[in-house]
């Protein structure tokens, strides 16, 4: 397993002559805090100089108003970071840059790089301890070395990014926004003023005035500078969004593919409660995610809904902890029952997705405790059986729940009464999007990016649900 982690991240990008662009990118990010809490970055060029301030901590804990004064100019590109392993360190906070020429925010990951190190190491350009993300920008850097612009930049390297990638970078003099041919994660494009932002979701746009304009279509490239915007494209289009950015990633305020993800949320709950049908008291969502979940397997089934489980807002998802031990604290400290609400009811608890089990089975046990009669876990999503390679947090098969486990073994390590996934084509059929639209390699195992070396680090074998 490589030690560079995977990632899954927010990246933004303005250009604006008529705002404050550092300040902008500032509340976009802030708005994207859900998509990686690890660290976060601002760049900006004015024409001359690209300059950046980046740190470890939450958006609001990196930046200050001085540090966002600072940073001035006409071009911004920001990043929030989401760590999936050990490396928290500032030296993996984005966005890189390449000698004051490319400045670039990533989104994704690249399951090989081998081709990336080769080109680079016959350069002459050091690669050791280097992420995926700063391969990318020494390759792209070296090509603007040599005088070539951005866009034959970009065409010369296009082929060495093996992997997933949603990518704003910029220049001194123009932004860039680009991604995979299977669109694996998502980028928007929205309007401000005179003004272009790339954003990873569309709920960016709406706290800093901006107006949606489309998706960035996949093996798109869009390029704006003093000539306004245009589109290149670097790959013929093959969609392969990745369907988890629907089931935990995305915030329910955004739109994928046309689609709201609440209402996507919301079916998959329907979903589940034709697919499940059980007799039961109460319907309780692990608080956050799952709340529209929830909500739609309450309007369908007619079991109340109920808030069992309290979140303090100001705890971090769980697994920004990657010490075992300490993201088991985590739960307890995240989740708080309330007994009167569950006491001698049969609870049906809805999550939106088991990865490890870890938090799952202290729900379980939550709930037991705070005097549940029965405890039907049920998730809104199939069980996670492969690990995934393109930047979300599943990285090592034997770690997944569900890897060589029946359900039945699972629910028996739960503790559950019972335990439901929804089906895979019943996860399809609520997104209302034809299913090879997207990637669901975590469920199925079946990579639409070749995985190269990578692909000895799963078993296809699954169990007999
Ligand atoms: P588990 O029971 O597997 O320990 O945790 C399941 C929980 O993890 C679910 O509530 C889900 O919301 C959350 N989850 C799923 N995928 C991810 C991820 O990639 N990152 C984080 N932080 N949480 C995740
Ligand atoms: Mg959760």
């Amino acid at each position: 397993m490589q030690e560079i982690p995977g990632e899954k991240c927010a990246v933004f990008g303005i250009y604006d002559k008529g705002v404050d662009v550092s300040r902008t990118a500032f509340f976009g990010l802030f708005a994207l805090q859900h998509r990686g809490q690890e660290s976060s970055g601002i760049a900006v060029s004015d024409g001359e100089r690209i300059a950046s301030h980046k740190n470890i901590g939450l958006v609001t804990q990196v930046f200050t108003e001085g540090s966002i004064e600072a940073l001035s100019g006409h071009i911004a590109i920001g990043h929030n970071r989401y760590s999936t392993s050990k490396s928290s360190s500032l030296e993996y906070a984005q966005p890189f840059i390449a000698d004051n020429r490319i400045a670039l925010a990533h989104n994704g990951n690249l399951p090989s790089t081998t081709a990336l190190k080769s080109f680079l190491k016959f350069k002459g350009i050091p690669t050791e301890a280097a992420s995926d993300s700063r391969l990318m920008v020494d390759a792209l850097g070296w090509h603007l070395k040599r005088g070539l612009g951005i866009e034959e930049a970009m065409r010369q390297c296009f082929p060495l990014f093996t992997g997933a990638f949603s990518i704003v970078a910029m220049t001194k003099d123009s932004l860039i926004a680009a991604r995979d041919a299977y669109g694996i994660r998502p980028l928007v494009l929205g309007k401000l003023n005179g003004g272009y932002v790339v954003a990873s979701e569309t709920c960016a746009l709406y706290p800093i005035g901006a107006t949606f304009i489309r998706e960035v279509a996949p093996g798109e490239m869009l390029i704006v500078d003093e000539e306004g915007l245009r589109s290149v494209e670097l790959a013929p289009p093959n969609q392969k969004l990745d369907i988890f950015e629907f089931i935990y990633f995305a915030r329910h305020d955004s739109e994928l593919l046309g689609k709201s993800v609440y209402d996507v949320r919301k079916n998959f709950g329907k979903h589940l409660a034709r697919e499940c049908k059980l007799e039961a008291d109460v319907v309780v969502p692990v608080p956050e995610t799952s709340i529209p979940m929830a909500v739609g397997f309450a309007q369908e089934s007619g079991i109340p809904y109920e808030m069992g489980l309290t979140k303090n807002r100001y705890i971090q998802r769980t697994f920004i902890e990657p010490d075992q031990r300490l993201r088991e604290q985590g739960v307890k400290m995240k989740l708080t029952p309330l007994p009167h609400v569950l006491s001698g009811k049969r609870v049906v608890v809805i999550d939106d997705s088991i990865v490890r089990g870890t938090t799952s089975r202290q729900v379980v046990q939550l709930l037991f405790e705070a005097g549940a009669k029965e405890v039907h876990f049920l998730v809104s999503s199939p069980p996670i059986r492969f690990p995934d390679f393109y930047g979300i947090d599943i990285s090592k098969q034997d770690e997944l729940l569900a890897f060589n486990r029946s359900v039945e073994e699972m629910r028996a390590y739960l503790g559950a009464t019972s335990l439901y996934f929804l089906s895979i084509p019943g996860m399809i059929e609520a997104t209302g999007i034809p299913g090879e639209r997207f990637n669901t390699s975590c469920f199925t195992g079946t990579y639409p990016i070749d995985l190269k070396e990578r692909s000895r680090e799963f078993v296809s074998l699954t169990h007999a649900a």
